[in-house]
Order: C-alpha cells, then structure tokens, then sequence
C-alpha cells in the first residue's frame, strides 16, 4: 500500500499543476486541454487537503462526470492516502448527490423518503397516457426531449413560453406530468436536480446545512456542467472555503442537453475574484496525436487556442483502416488487436474501440466474441431498454415505493394473472372516488363494485405476492429475493414462453441474472446493503455508464460520450464518417457542427500511444446496403503524422511475438 506522505510528495507535480494543488480559500479555475492533468489536480487536491491540511474528508465534495469517473477518482485518491485516508469524502456524479440530499431533506418539499426514480420508459409511457387522454397525436420523444431541455435550463411549467401551439402542447403535458409524478412520490432524472435546487431556494436552514457540510468543492469536466448544474453549485457555496472548477471548452459536447458553452467565463464573473491555472503539458499522449487533434480542433471557429506539448515523443504514426463494410472493419481492428496484443504482451483493457452510436458495437462484439477475446460495452448497451430488465426493475421499484402506478401497472398482469384493463380501471376509480392508492384500491377488491369475478381472487393473490416479496426484501437474503422476484412470480417462464425464438428467450434471461450480478456486485461494495440502496445504484447507472463492470482482462467497447475523462493505450476510432462524426442528426438540422468537432477531438485524445481510425465503405441501413464517405475531418489531419499501417510494435522481439501467441493459443483451449 503507499506511504501517504510520500505518495502525495507534490514532486509528481509540475509547478502549474501544485499551484492549483496548493491554494488554499476561494474559487478557483484550472483550464486546461485534454491530458494536462485536470483530473489529477484534483485528486491530489483532495489528498492534500486531508493530509497536509488537516481538513477532515466529510468536509469534501468532489463532483463527477459518470459513475465511472466517481470510482476511479475514489480509487486514485485511494491510492493517494492508503486505505480508508479520505474516509467521509464525498465523490459523486451531480445526479447521486442530488439523491442523498432529497433523500435527507426532501421531505421540506413534500418528498417522501422511498422515492422513485423514472427512467426514460416510464417517462414515456406517461406523457403516452396524458397525450391519450388529451386526445392529441404528437411524439412522446419530442415532448419529453423539450421537457427534459426545460428542467435543464431552470425552466418551470409555470414558466414555460407560449409563443407556437407546439409550446402550449408542452406546457400543458409539463404540467400535468408533474402533478403525476408527485403523485406518485417520484422524480425524474433531471428533478433530482431542480428539487433541490427548489429545496435550498426554499429552505434557507436546509441550504446552510448542506454549505457546512461540503466546505471545499472540486468539480471535474466543468464546461459540461447546464445550468441546474450550475446553480446548485452556486447555492451549495457559501462563500467560505474553497471550490475548483476544472475543465476544456474544447472538450464541451454537452450544449445540446443544455450545457452553456461559456460556463467558465460565467464562472470567472460570477465567482469572482477567482484565480485560474493553466496547464499546457500533455502528459497523455505522443505529438503526433495530439497534431492530428489539434488539426481538427482548429477547425472550431471563434476558438480561443491552446497548443498543447508533449514530452512523449512523437511516437508511432497515426494508421487509417479502410475497410469494404461494417463486419470487415470490425474484423481489421480485432486482428489489429490480436496482432498487438501478441507482439508486446498487452493486456486486453489497453484497447478500446470508439463508436458513436450503438449500432456499431455489434459487429465488433461479434468479431471478438470469434476471436475469443473478452469485452465490455459500455454507453450503449440498451441495457436498460430490455423487456426483462424493464419488468424486473418495475417490480422492484413497486415493492420500494408503492404508490409508483407506473410501475404497478407495469407488473400487475406480467405475466398474466387474469387481472385485465376492466380491472384495473375498476380499481382506478374506486381509488380515486376514496383518496386512496391504486395498489390500495386492489387490497379491497371484495368491496371494489363492478369488478369481473374472477379478477377479485386473482387480485388476492397478487397482493399477497407482493406482501410477501416485500417482506423478503426487508427481512431476507437479498440475493435470495431476487431470485424469488424472477422464479416465484412466473417471469421467467413469462419471458421465455413470450419470446420470438428461444435465443431471444435465452437473452431475456440472461439480462436478468446480469441483474443478479449487479445486485450481488453492489452488496460486495456496500456497507449496509438495501433494496432501497441498491435501486439507487441501477437508476443511476445513466444511458452512460450503463455498465458496471470493471474492464479489467477486457477490450471495451465505449461510446465517445461514455470515453470522456478516460486513457487508453491503443484506442481505435471506429466508424469515422460522414453520418457518424458528424452525426447526420447535426448536419440534418444545421446545428453547429463544432460540437461534432469537439466531440472528434475527445475521440482522438483518448489514446496513449496509439491511434488507428477506421470507416467502411458501405453500410447496411434498414437492409440495404449504403455508400459511406470519410469523414470530412480526416481531411484535415495533416498526411505527415498518418502511417502506412505496416509498422510493427516497436517493443516487440520475436521471442515476445512467440510467447504471445502461445499464451493466446491457450486461452482459446481453455
Ligand atoms: P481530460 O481532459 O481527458 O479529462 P485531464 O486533463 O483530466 O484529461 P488527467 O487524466 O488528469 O488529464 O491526466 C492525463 C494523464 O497524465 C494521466 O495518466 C495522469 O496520470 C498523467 N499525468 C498528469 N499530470 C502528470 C504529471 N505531472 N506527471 C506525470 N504524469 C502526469
Ligand atoms: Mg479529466
């Protein structure tokens, strides 16, 4: 284990770097380009903070982009201080703080403690049911997307323009998807934000309880951070104590949720006086990566340049993989992988294939899965999209907190109990006439009027499953539980016997133990594991790092989005064309195509040491077969830093190459 006094020796420091380590009061802005060492700022930051200064952990709050970048910033201050050093430190995503905080006090804004968390499905099937029942045919897409833009930028129902007929549809819905969520003792995704934000504005004794708590405050990727972001900050601040704000306009690839993109000049003048850092040492990558980002960078107009160096060298040149199609591109890369893996002994986690969106994670996926290679997606998994996952979640979340209709009516005839709509809608009015719950209503199904016969004793039944579920969670082996959730109420059988095919029956299944797997990951990690705990873990697992599973022995599969913050010793850029980066939905629309630059630029700092881009030619789209050009920004790299793709790995003897091979060899036998 290290020596915390020596570990955090600031020599591991340039002085930039130990400048921004070392102040002491007030606000404090490091801004600096990708691989400068921003995030380590604040690790050290915080290490120094609790062993040079005395300040006890519980008084640190450290904000993140994903879970992800929480756990490996826990761990490298882990690292830093020697178990247990920065015991009470808070390093948490903007979303999970939000959570812990309503959960404490957000009974001020009549939140009960169990709340639930909708995720996007049980979004849209709400807005689905108030546009039926308004009689309006429109996208729940488009509503909820205008809806979710609006909580990010601190506008209300209440508040909502009502300039087009479309604004008033949005107001309308808004408003009454609100008073239903609040009925229903459940926030979406972007309320845990406003509510408390609403809570400080509110509750004064709340807000300065909570600005004691976190005196010194360091936030991570700060140009990504919207506007609810940047108020809770500002409420959270006391004016006592320190906050660090760390981040790269170029690297902002958030504008389109809502993120501002003048957040650090807004900083500087709203928290001023405000001392800033610059860093301009890479400490990441070789030149010529970080050339051929710089080239695409350039290209962002009205850009304040900063030129970044290297001591790496120039290291091996950039390789362009041409490939006919999807499936041959991904068969290049996993033999460029394989190839490389061979030559210089490399573990799996130090590739990493780039993609935009998630259709193009399957053919590699496949070609690994060939080649026998293990991996992990992350950022595109859809994972929580699935029907089991769906239905189990559902179950969960109703047994947590039962007034979430949505979730009740998601489960109450999954699988089939005979308790069909005349039923439920029976029980709908018969709650509503007596101020009571759905779920209540279905308790009292004997004195329920007009219900169809045989729905009274199949309600019975149910209500008593999930009395005694409920009594398994609270009482029981959760682990155990769970198993009795999926096996006990039929939804195994429900799901495989609903199924296309077997394979797809087989899947659903399989989803569901994933869940197992996270439940029984998550109780390993906790101190005092609980349903309650650990429905928290997988609402927040965001569409962003929708998986938790380590990378290690692993190639990952990772979006660009989900890329950001992280290094990898041999990345590939997969897909680099037209349609992708930029993205058609940008071109389409004549949104800025800086963000797709920027978001190009993220892709291409990732990599250590290697870089290979790739497109295909053609691609199948809706089962045809289409032409696919580059994209435009690879025009823009400079041919001098692109090689021929035939240099060996520089580290590699033939006697490496050997062994290589032989330990791949056995691991396919195994
Ligand atoms: P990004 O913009 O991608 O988030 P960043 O600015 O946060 O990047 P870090 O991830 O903190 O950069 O650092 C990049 C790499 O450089 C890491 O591997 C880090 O350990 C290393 N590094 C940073 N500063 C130093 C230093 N002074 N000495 C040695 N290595 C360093
Ligand atoms: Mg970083």
């Amino acid at each position: 284990m290290a020596q915390p006094r020596e570990a955090i020796s600031l020599k591991d420091l340039n002085s930039e770097q130990r400048e921004a380590v070392v102040h002491r009061e007030g606000p404090l802005i490091v801004f600096a380009g990708a691989g400068t060492g921003k995030t380590r700022v604040i690790t050290y930051r915080i290490a120094h903070m609790i062993s040079e200064r005395g300040v006890p952990g519980s008084k640190i709050l450290a904000v993140t982009f994903t879970n992800k970048a929480a756990r490996e910033m826990r761990e490298r201050v882990r690292e830093l201080l020697g178990e247990g050093g920065a015991r009470g430190t808070t390093i948490s995503t903007f979303h999970s703080l939000c959570v812990r905080i309503l959960r404490e006090d957000g009974h001020h804004i009549g939140l009960g403690e169990n709340f639930s968390i909708f995720a996007e499905a049980d979004q849209s099937a709400l807005i689905r049911a108030l546009l039926t029942e308004a009689g309006v045919e429109a996208p729940p897409g488009e509503i909820l997307a205008a809806i979710s833009l609006a909580k990010n930028r601190l506008i209300t129902a209440s508040d909502y323009p009502t300039e087009t007929a479309q604004d008033v549809l949005v107001q309308g819905i808004y408003g009454q998807y609100q008073n239903q969520l609040a009925g229903m003792n459940a926030v979406d995704f972007d309320d845990l934000l406003l509510s408390v934000i609403r809570l400080f504005r509110a509750h004064g004794h709340a807000k300065v309880g909570w600005q004691r708590r976190f005196e010194h405050m360091l936030v991570d990727e700060f140009q990504d951070t919207n506007t609810a972001q940047y108020e809770l900050l500002r409420l959270l601040w006391s004016g006592h104590g320190s906050l660090c704000v760390v981040g790269d306009d170029d690297q902002s690839i958030y504008t389109w949720r809502g993120a501002a993109a003048d957040t650090f000049q807004r900083f500087a003048a709203d928290f001023a006086p405000c001392k800033e850092v610059v860093l301009t040492q890479n400490y990441r990558s070789t030149t010529h990566i970080l050339d051929a980002a710089h080239a695409i960078i350039t290209g962002v107009p009205e850009r304040k340049d900063k030129k970044l160096w290297s001591a790496l060298g120039k290291g091996a040149p950039i390789e362009i993989v041409t490939a006919t199609d999807a499936d041959h591109e991904a068969r290049q890369v996993v033999e460029r992988i394989n190839l490389a893996r061979f030559a210089g002994k490399k573990d799996l986690s130090e590739f990493a294939v780039l993609i935009r969106t998630n259709i193009q994670s399957r053919p590699f996926e496949a070609a690994l899965r060939e080649s026998h290679l293990p991996y992990v997606v992350v950022g595109a998994t859809g994972f929580f999209d699935r029907q089991e996952v769906r239905d189990l979640t559902a179950y969960l979340r109703f047994l947590h907190n039962d007034a979430d209709e949505v979730a009740l009516r998601r489960i109450v005839n999954t699988p089939r109990r005979g308790i069909g709509a005349g039923t439920l809608a029976g029980c709908g009015r018969f709650a509503q006439a007596h101020g009571i719950s759905l779920f209540e209503a279905m308790d009292k199904a004997p004195v329920v009027p007009d219900l169809p016969k045989a729905s009274v004793p199949a309600l019975r039944t149910f209500v008593d499953l999930i009395a005694e579920l409920r009594f398994d969670f609270q009482h029981g082996d959760l682990i155990a539980a769970l198993r009795r959730v999926i096996q006990d109420t039929g939804l195994a059988g429900h799901w495989v016997e609903s199924a296309d095919n077997e394979r797809q029956g087989e899947a659903r299944v399989e989803g569901a133990e994933e869940i197992v797997r996270m439940l029984s990951n998550y109780m390993k990690r906790e101190f005092a594991p609980t349903l309650a705990g650990f429905l928290e873990h997988l609402c927040l697992l965001d569409r962003l790092d929708d998986n938790d599973e380590t990378g290690k022995g692993k190639v990952t599969i990772i979006t660009l989005h989900a890329a950001k913050g992280l290094e990898f010793p041999h990345v590939f850029l997969a897909g680099f064309e037209e349609g992708f980066l930029p993205h058609t939905r940008s071109v389409e629309e004549g949104r800025e195509l800086s963000e797709e630059r920027r978001l190009a630029y993220v892709g291409l700092t990732r990599a250590q040491r290697r870089l290979t881009i790739s497109y295909a030619r053609t691609r199948s789209r809706y089962g045809e077969q289409q032409g696919r050009t580059p994209s435009r920004f690879l025009a823009d790299i400079p041919p001098h830093l692109i090689g021929s793709g035939e240099e060996v790995e520089p580290e590699a003897s033939a006697e490496d190459l050997a062994a290589g091979f032989f330990s791949a060899m056995k691991d396919m036998l195994k």
